[in-house]
């Protein structure tokens, strides 16, 4: 159900929701986090998102059967956001009754303002200044599963993080839920921060918040950050285009919408030995995608590298021909989110050619 329909149906004289005398936002921690009992408003500090970041946990759409943190049916049911609502509410009634008193005038800003952030691959030092100065300034913000921890413990003690990812264990918030957190939010004054891995208008359904939002005449800020391409390429020493190397490069989703057109239906033209291709979400439709890119006249020792979390402590990669990568890549069991680059600049990579030599040496001893 939409929550924008259950949001304003509840009444500030509602005896469970005791009008507040004065507008301040709760620190984060006064919810319901502690590190024993996760929510997804402080998912921030929960088990799961631990243990994600040890990589204990595994995406469910690719790896369906290898999630280790056992699903607590009790659990569960904490982490439904409409376990939460009663939270949401009163937050959005205090909002309100702050504008309606301010008419809208507090801070200089009227209702109506989102900003959409790109909080890059991971590593914090690849935020952008600006996208600092607004988080650090935000009441309420939603961040999905691609925004490492670093980012997270820049915003500030007394706002309020919503998770609206998919993790194990709980149900994934849909596409209309958000946009309707962030229209209600955004409508009742609330300095409002969408928080996206990467840059927000690659492959993160940036367009389509920024598109809803703006025809109910929300104001949307963009933020740009830096793509997964960009920062990875630039962590293992891959120039993207190179003279004589790769006159161009093209960035590739390995997944598509439901009902969709095949994403390997590009695989023909994107066949060129000339080209560097990104693959994003790729991990699961690589092997029909290098298949066919090889049927198509990519040449089958091609360099390629494929990245898991890259430009974060926890990163891990495999280098191999384009022929060999997705075999290498269930030796190594790479999980996502993980970033497959092809082309001939992979072998411009220092580590291309160490990698080189350990297989080489690994050969000889045999
Ligand atoms: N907006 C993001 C992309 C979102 S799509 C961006 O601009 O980077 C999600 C995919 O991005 C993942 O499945 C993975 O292929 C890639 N990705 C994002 N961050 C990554 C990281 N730190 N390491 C590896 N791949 C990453």
């Amino acid at each position: 159900m939409a929550l924008v329909s259950k949001l304003p149906s509840i009444s500030s004289s509602s005896p469970k929701f005791r009008k507040p005398n004065s507008f301040k936002l709760n620190p984060v921690r006064s919810i319901h986090c502690t590190s024993n009992s996760p929510s997804p408003f402080t998912e921030k500090h929960s088990i799961e998102r631990y243990n994600r970041d040890n990589w204990v946990y595994k995406s469910q759409l690719e790896q369906p059967d290898s999630c280790p943190v056992a699903p607590d049916p009790g659990s569960i049911r904490d982490h439904e956001i409409a376990a939460q609502l009663p939270e949401l509410k009163r937050l959005l009634e205090v909002l309100r009754e702050k504008r309606d008193s301010t008419g809208g005038r507090e801070r200089g800003r009227g209702p109506g303002n989102v900003f959409l952030v790109g909080t890059g691959p991971g590593d914090p030092e690849l935020l952008t200044v600006k996208a600092v100065r607004v988080i650090r300034c935000a009441d309420l913000l939603l961040y999905d599963r691609l925004v490492s921890n670093e980012v997270l413990d820049l915003v500030g003690p007394d706002a309020r993080l919503l998770y609206v990812g998919k993790t194990a264990g709980y149900h994934s918030r849909t596409q209309e839920e958000i946009h309707e957190l962030l229209l209600s939010f955004a409508e009742a004054g609330a300095n409002v921060v969408r928080l996206k891995g990467g840059d927000p208008l690659v492959f993160g359904r940036g367009g389509e918040e920024m598109d809803f939002l703006q025809q109910q005449g929300i104001q949307v800020q963009v933020i740009p950050g830096i793509t997964a391409a960009s920062g990875i390429a630039a962590e293992l020493g891959i120039p993207l285009t190179h003279r004589g190397v790769a006159n161009s490069v093209r960035f590739l989703t390995g997944h598509s919408r439901k009902g969709g057109t095949d994403p390997l239906f590009v695989a023909e033209n994107a066949a060129d030995p000339d080209s560097t291709l990104v693959v994003y979400m790729g991990l699961s439709t690589l092997p029909s995608l290098a298949l066919k890119l090889i049927h198509h006249g990519l040449p089958p020792d091609t360099p390629a590298a494929a990245v898991e979390r890259g430009t974060t402590p926890q990163q891990r990669m495999v280098f191999a021909e384009l022929k060999d990568l997705a075999d290498k890549i269930t030796q190594v069991q790479l999980l996502s989110p993980t970033l497959i680059i092809i082309g001939k600049v992979v072998a411009l990579s220092p580590l291309w050619t160490q990698s080189s030599k350990e297989a080489s040496s690994l050969m000889e001893a045999r």
